[in-house]
C-alpha cells in the first residue's frame, strides 16, 4: 500500500506492507483525508510528543470505508462508510472518567504517534469510528477536525444564551466555529475577523458581521460592534490572542485553538487580567461526542459542509497539497487527499 511520510522539510510517497491488525481495531480504506496547519507544523520540523518520531506518516483527518474487523469487534460493519476520531484514549485515566478524553494521559493521536491516513488504508481502533451514512466522504473527513474542533472550541467559548461572539481567522477551523454558532446557538450574534473578501462573504452569507485583516481588528470592531463575552482564535498568527484579548467584554474569555510555537502575547499587564477577570484557555482536538455530534448534524442538513473542501488531490500530489496550504490563497478552506 502507498502512504505519505514526512520529515522536516520533506513530503515523499512510500509503499510498503499494510499494517497487522489488532484487536479492537478495524481496517479502514481511506477515501478522504484533509490537510491542516499541524501537518505543516511536522514539515516545518515541529518537537514532536511524546511517543512519536520523524519521518512521521501524517493525516487525522480521515474516512473511508471498513475493510476489515478484528475477530474481537463486531462493529461498525464492513462496508460502512465512517469518519475517524483522531485521538485514541485510555478511558481509563481522571481526565477521561471527568469526559474530557481529549486530555487523556495516555492518548495517542492518529498521524503523529500513529500511522495515519494520508494512506491507502489506515487501522485504528473500531470504537473510535462514526458513522457517517451517505454523507460525501470527502466532507465526512473534514467533520474529525475542522468541524468536530470548531463543536469543542464553541462548548469552551459558552458566550451565554445572548451573548456575544466574535471568531479571530476563518480558515478550516475558524468558518465551521462561526457556521456552528448560527445553527446551534441562533440568538449569539457572531463577528468574524477574516483575512480575504472571499471568506468574508462566505461568513456575511452565514449571517455573521465581518471585519477584514487582523491588525487593528480590535479597535475597528469596539467602533463597529462594541466588545464581545467570547472570543475564539484560530488565527494560526502570534498575533491573535493579543488581538482578541482587547476585543473581550469584563468577564470575558478567549480561547485559543491553533499551534503557534512562539510565547504567548497578551498585550496586555497582570491587572489588565485581574480587574477585568479576564480568562483565557487553549481548545485541543475534540472527544468522540463531539464528533458524533457534528456527524449527526451533516448528515441532518443542519450544518452545510458544501464550501468546507476547496481542493482535492489525489495522493500522488501530496507535496503541492501542502504547498497550497502552506501558501493559503483567499479563502482557502480545507484541502483533501484522495488516495
Ligand atoms: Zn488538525
Ligand atoms: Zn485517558
Amino acid at each position: 500500500m502507498r502512504y505519505v511520510e514526512v520529515s522536516p522539510g520533506e513530503v515523499a510517497l512510500r509503499r510498503g506492507a499494510p499494517s497487522p491488525l489488532p484487536p479492537g481495531h478495524a481496517r479502514v480504506r481511506v477515501a478522504a483525508c484533509g490537510l491542516c496547519g499541524s501537518d505543516l507544523h511536522l514539515l516545518r520540523g515541529m518537537v514532536l510528543p511524546r511517543g512519536a518520531a520523524y519521518p512521521v506518516r501524517p493525516g487525522h483527518e480521515v474516512a473511508g470505508v471498513v475493510t476489515e474487523l478484528a475477530p474481537d469487534v463486531d462493529r461498525p460493519r464492513p462496508g460502512e462508510r465512517v469518519v475517524l476520531h483522531p485521538l485514541d484514549v485510555c478511558g481509563d485515566c481522571a481526565p477521561c472518567r471527568r469526559g474530557q478524553e481529549e486530555r487523556c494521559r495516555r492518548g495517542r493521536v492518529l498521524g503523529l504517534q500513529v500511522a495515519g491516513g494520508m494512506a491507502d488504508e489506515v487501522v485504528w481502533p473500531a470504537r473510535r469510528l462514526v458513522a457517517v451514512g451517505e454523507l460525501p466522504l470527502e466532507r465526512a473527513a473534514v467533520l474529525a477536525d475542522a468541524v468536530a474542533t470548531a463543536h469543542h472550541a464553541l462548548r469552551l467559548a459558552d458566550p451565554g444564551p445572548h451573548g456575544r461572539l466574535c471568531v479571530v481567522g476563518a480558515g478550516g477551523v475558524g468558518g465551521h466555529v462561526v457556521q456552528l454558532a448560527r445553527a446551534l446557538r441562533p440568538e449569539v450574534e457572531v463577528w468574524a475577523v477574516v483575512r480575504s473578501s472571499a471568506s468574508a462573504a462566505r461568513l456575511e452569507a452565514m449571517g455573521a458581521g465581518v471585519v477584514l485583516g487582523l491588525e487593528g481588528a480590535a479597535a475597528r470592531l469596539r467602533a463597529e460592534a462594541g466588545r464581545f463575552d467570547a472570543v475564539v482564535d484560530f488565527s494560526g498568527t502570534a498575533a491573535g490572542p493579543a488581538e482578541g484579548l482587547a476585543m473581550l467584554e469584563v468577564g470575558g474569555r478567549l480561547v485559543l485553538g491553533s499551534v503557534v510555537d512562539e510565547p504567548i502575547q497578551l498585550g496586555t499587564t497582570v491587572t489588565g487580567m485581574v480587574t477585568r477577570e479576564l480568562e483565557v484557555v487553549g481548545c485541543y482536538v475534540s472527544t468522540l461526542e463531539d464528533l458524533r455530534t457534528v456527524a449527526d448534524l451533516a448528515r441532518e442538513g443542519r450544518i452545510d459542509l458544501s464550501a468546507s473542501v476547496s481542493r482535492r488531490l489525489p495522493l500522488e500530489r501530496a507535496a503541492e497539497a501542502f504547498d497550497l496550504v502552506e501558501r493559503r490563497p483567499p479563502g482557502l478552506v480545507r484541502v483533501v487527499l484522495e488516495p
